[in-house]
Formats: C-alpha cells, structure tokens, sequence
C-alpha cells in the first residue's frame, strides 16, 4: 500500500495490522496442529479432454476442516503455510496422498481412465536439494511412473533461483512433468518457455473470465497467444476456471484440447472422481 499511495514511503501502523499478525502467527500454529490431527483432505477437481468431453486428469487441492473455525479456505492458509515453512511438511503430505489415491484409481480402473494426478508445489519445496529424491521415493512406494504425475508450479517460483532450477530439472531427468499454474499472470512468460522444462500451460482464469463477453480484447489476445505457443511449442494447453459453454466452446475453438471449471466439474471427493472414470464407457471397454 505503501508504494502505491506515490510519495509516502512510510506506512502508518493501524489496528488492523496487528490482528492479521496476531492471526498469522495463531493460524501458523492451529495449522501445524491440524497437519499432525489430520484435519487436512484433498479434492480431485477433474481437467476435461474439449474436445472428446472424456475426463483426462485430476488436480489435487487441498482443504483445511479446522475445528473450530470450520473450513478454512487454501486462499488462506496456503499464504500462511507457505510464510511460515510449513508448506513442505504440508506439501509432502499432499503429494503422498496424491499419489496413493491416484495408484488406487489406477489399479480400480486402469490405465486408460485417468492421465495423471496434478499436484501443486510451492516454491518452498523446490528449494530443497531433497525434493527431487522425495518425489521419487513416493513414486516408488505407491508403485507409480513419473509419467503419472503432473507438478504444478508458477511462473514466480521457477524463476526462483540456481537451486529450483536444479530442482526442476532432476524432475524433468526422471520423466516427472511440469506445469506452469496461473500462466500469463507472472513477469517472464516467454523467456521462461526456453530455459525451462515445461510440458503444460494452464490459462489463468482472469483470462477465460474476459472471453465469452468479448468486450475485454486484451485478455482474448492473450488468451489466444497462449493456445498458439503451446501449439508451437508443442505443450499441452489447458484452460482453468470455465464457467459456462461459451467460455468452453471458444476455448476449444482457439486451441485449447484441456480445461478445468465448475462449469464441468467443481474440486470433488476421490469417491466422486472415481465414479466418473467408472462412468466412462471407454474404461469399461
Ligand atoms: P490453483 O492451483 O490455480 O487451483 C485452481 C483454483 O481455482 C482452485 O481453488 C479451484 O477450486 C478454483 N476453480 C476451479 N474452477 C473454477 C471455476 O470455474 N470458477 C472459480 N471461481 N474457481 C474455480 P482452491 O482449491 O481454493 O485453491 C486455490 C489455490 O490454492 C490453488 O490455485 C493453489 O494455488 C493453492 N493450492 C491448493 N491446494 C494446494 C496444495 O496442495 N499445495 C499448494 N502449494 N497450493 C495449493
Ligand atoms: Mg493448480
Ligand atoms: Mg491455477
Ligand atoms: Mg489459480
């Protein structure tokens, strides 16, 4: 706010400063308590094929059910986990159980009903000189390829530094997949492409918002640009955040073959994605 206002360099403390450091340090520690309580669960939001409507992956997001505060948005106490290191313990335990639910889809359904779990990954955790070696104890344990997982990060954390970029391609070396999460929201969009092993570009929502109304051209274009660089450059396209049918219909038509919105599927219990792939006649072929 301080660099906004122009002139004023200083920042005038007010009240309600102190309660949101109060609250940060406060939901921190109920944080690291409901970690250790199992107060955290995941939810599959499934990523559609456009063009054959058939379900391709599934996105893992996590959900805090605090006791006492009730359920406690990752909006929230993503920022909070990530401030306060928490988000690698937390971050370990949503891969683990990604990858246990997705070695139980593929084992109840098989190979074809479900391309690969996404699981997001903080800038934290690609930090650490172990993460490499994490992911691919993981895999091992739940018997999983690194074909079937997708990690998503942002633009910001891969242009972190010389450790993340390590990071990055010890994944890439063992086959695990990338995503650029939130792309054309970061600084660095294009450069990024070339020094980068990315394999997915996932359309930030702010711009499939803009689409069906046309009266945003900006947001079209860049919309437009981005299907075609995947294009070029060979990376799948997915589009996040469709909300309605013509948002999905002019997707598709600008070259978009993956989306993800409430539209076709909100973030659903394990359970309900798996009925789903169970509801696919392709997989009970
Ligand atoms: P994201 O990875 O970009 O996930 C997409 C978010 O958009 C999810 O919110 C999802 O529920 C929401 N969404 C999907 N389709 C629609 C739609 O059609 N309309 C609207 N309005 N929203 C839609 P969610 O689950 O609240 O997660 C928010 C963010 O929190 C995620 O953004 C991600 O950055 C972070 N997050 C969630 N789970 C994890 C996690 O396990 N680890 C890390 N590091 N971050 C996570
Ligand atoms: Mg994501
Ligand atoms: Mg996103
Ligand atoms: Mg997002």
């Amino acid at each position: 706010a301080a660099k906004e206002s122009g002139k004023a360099s200083f920042v005038r403390f007010e009240p309600r400063m102190r309660d949101e450091m109060m609250n940060h340090a406060t939901l921190a520690g109920e944080l690291r308590n409901g970690i250790a309580r199992g107060e955290l669960r995941l939810l599959y939001q499934p990523v559609f094929d456009l063009v054959t409507g058939r379900l391709h992956g599934c996105e893992a997001l996590v959900r805090w059910q605090h006791p006492v505060r009730g359920f406690v948005s990752p909006g929230e106490f993503i920022p909070v986990a990530e401030r306060s290191g928490l988000i690698v313990p937390l971050g370990a335990w949503v891969l683990r159980e990604a990858c246990e639910q997705m070695a139980q889809w593929r084992s109840q359904f098989g190979d074809g009903a479900v391309e690969a779990v996404n699981v997001n990954v903080a800038v934290r955790q690609l930090r650490s000189a172990s993460f490499v070696d994490e992911v691919a104890a993981v895999l091992s344990d739940t018997g999983l390829t690194s074909r079937d997982v997708i990690l998503e990060v942002t633009e910001s954390s891969v242009v972190d530094g010389w450790q993340v970029q390590e990071t990055l391609q010890g994944l890439h070396d063992m086959g695990v997949r990338l995503a650029l999460d939130d792309f054309g929201t970061g600084q660095s969009s294009l450069s990024l492409l070339r020094a980068f092993p990315v394999d997915v570009l996932k359309l930030d929502k702010s711009f499939v918002d803009g689409i069906a109304d046309g009266a945003d051209r900006g947001r079209l274009a860049v919309a437009a640009a981005v299907a075609q660089l995947a294009e070029y450059l060979q990376l799948k396209a997915v589009a996040e955040g469709i909300e309605n049918q013509e948002q999905l219909d002019r997707l598709r038509d600008m070259g978009y073959r993956y989306g993800q919105g409430f539209h076709m599927a909100k973030p659903l219990p394990a359970a309900d994605c798996g009925a789903l792939m169970a509801a696919d006649p392709v997989n009970a072929a």
